[in-house]
């Protein structure tokens, strides 16, 4: 499996530090509003990430944070009067709710950082011990940068650039850094601000020493995998980079692996989709209008280091695809039955009688089978090269085809499984649901056709309009016939 590394800034073989496990850190989101969809192509294009080292056989740690002491928390809290921790708490509880909608499954640890502050104390002593760290007169704490030889070599930026560069911006309130490229472990408290006692002032941490210390606590001092968007490369990756390292004296990760920006074309001038920019679609808009299964599918079409444009066109597209393995599913579900109900009506008929099967029917099949199988040997070689999802979802529009047109309820039932499974399989590895979904649908509209039927009966007729309402809006048109409810789709 070929991994491209930032920092090596090639294509190199996937090693695990312990054979058949993968220790995995990605940075998540702070959590002041609901996450945009430029927020969710990590969430998705790591989440597959993850699904795909599970598919061959790897046991992950997967551990995604919640920035939930922020400066842009504070400022919502303010704006609301409640408590920052209020704010914190209800956009990850939606967060948790779009990912779930994502099918992003949920990491096998969420630390937050303000849980967490008690190990960022340690680090940060440790640092101030070993002179990578030195406190200011206010109490603030910075990393000093010129202490740690290997700095600027995620980003591949040289110190002496950098403290040239910064030397031009002055910052007021840093006046105690020894050096402009220093940055923030510990800050000060502002009035009315959230804060931790410390042995150098009551305070709260920088954004940085965050995630080293939950990836230390949660992965240990060496992982495999750390993983965000390419706007963390520099400053907040280059600084783990030096606050782990530095403390832990041991190589933090051995793959740094960066996604692109989701970006929206804005009348011809294409930007990053962001918060600040204003130019953002929550993915709960999104869900309003579509399936999210559609938006993973979307992130999922292009590589996830190459810039991915948003708009209206290539949604519906995406919308159209999916459309399109969802019904070969439908049809292969379709087609089962039917099989199924010959053969068993064959089995009846031959009782006793040698399986008669008929040889020429199955070696056609069998074609079809080695067929697809190369197929999804093609999957695996995209999603080993890189994690190219592009090629590995035109593998798997190729298996579609091959399915449409060799399955039908004249096929075995052998042949329809062999099919139907791998297809579920391939597709459940981009965190798709090909069919089950319909099936668990069928479900619940009997479900509520029950709970329409019971309120009829109590005579609570608002109750079985709404049900029948809710059922209209789901596409379901109920039609009251003597031998009771039938339904079908509008
Ligand atoms: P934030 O909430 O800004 O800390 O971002 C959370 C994650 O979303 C980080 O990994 C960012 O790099 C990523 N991210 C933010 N905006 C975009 C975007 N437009 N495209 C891709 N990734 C993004
Ligand atoms: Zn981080």
């Amino acid at each position: 499996m070929k991994i491209f590394n930032t920092l090596t800034r090639r294509k190199e073989e996937f090693v695990p530090l312990e054979p058949g496990k993968v220790k995995m850190y990605v940075c998540g989101p702070t959590v002041y509003n609901f996450i945009h969809i430029g927020n969710a192509r990590p969430m998705i294009v790591f989440d597959t990430v993850r699904r795909y080292f599970e598919y061959k056989g790897y046991q992950v740690n997967y551990v995604s944070n919640f920035t939930d002491v922020d400066d842009k928390i504070i400022k919502k809290a303010i704006e609301e009067g409640v408590d920052s921790e209020v704010v914190s708490r209800r956009y990850i509880e939606e967060c948790r709710k779009d990912m779930a909608g994502m099918n992003v499954k949920p990491a096998t640890s969420h630390p937050q950082a303000t849980l967490e502050i008690d190990g960022m104390l340690e680090m940060i002593q440790v640092l101030i011990q070993k002179g990578h760290a030195y406190a200011a007169q206010d109490g603030t704490v910075y990393f000093r940068t010129a202490s740690f030889k290997d700095y600027g070599k995620l980003s591949h930026k040289n110190l002496d650039e950098l403290q040239s560069g910064f030397r031009e911006i002055k910052v007021t309130g840093e006046e105690g850094k020894e050096d402009p490229s220093d940055f923030v472990l510990w800050k000060p408290k502002k009035e009315g601000e959230p804060y931790w006692e410390s042995p150098w002032c009551q305070g709260r941490p920088g954004w940085h020493i965050e995630c080293s210390v939950m990836a230390k606590k949660y992965l240990g001092d060496q992982i495999d995998i750390h993983a965000g968007g390419e706007d963390l490369i520099f400053p907040h990756h280059e600084n783990e980079i030096a606050q782990s390292e530095a403390a832990n004296g041991k190589p933090f990760a051995t793959y740094w692996m960066h996604n692109a920006f989701l970006n929206i074309d804005n009348n011809g001038h294409v930007q990053k989709m962001s918060k600040s920019l204003g130019n953002f679609f929550t993915v709960r808009e999104i869900s309003e209008r579509y399936d999210l299964q559609v938006l993973r599918f979307f992130m999922l079409s292009a590589h996830y280091r190459s810039p991915l444009n948003f708009s209206a066109e290539l949604i519906e597209a995406s919308k159209n695809g999916l459309e399109r393995i969802l019904t070969a599913a439908d049809r292969l579900r379709d087609a089962r039955k039917i099989a199924l109900g010959r053969e068993q009506e064959e089995a009846g008929a031959n009782q006793g009688a040698e399986e008669n099967k008929t040889g020429k029917h199955t070696q056609e099949e069998q074609a079809h089978m080695a067929a697809a199988k190369e197929l999804s040997t093609k999957y695996e070689a995209a999603m080993e090269d890189d994690f190219n999802t592009a090629d590995a979802v035109s593998a798997v529009f190729e298996l579609v085809k091959l399915c449409n047109s060799t399955v039908s309820g004249d096929s075995s039932v052998a042949y329809i499984d062999f099919m139907k499974e791998l297809l579920e399989r391939l597709c459940d590895v981009l965190g798709i649901v090909a069919g089950r979904k319909e099936e668990l649908l069928d479900d619940e509209i009997e479900a509520m056709i029950q709970a329409r039927q019971q309120a009829r009966k109590e005579k609570n007729f608002a109750l079985a309009d709404e049900i029948r309402g809710k059922l209209l809006n789901m596409g379901i048109v109920l039609e009251d016939t003597r031998e009771g409810v039938k339904w079908k789709k509008a």
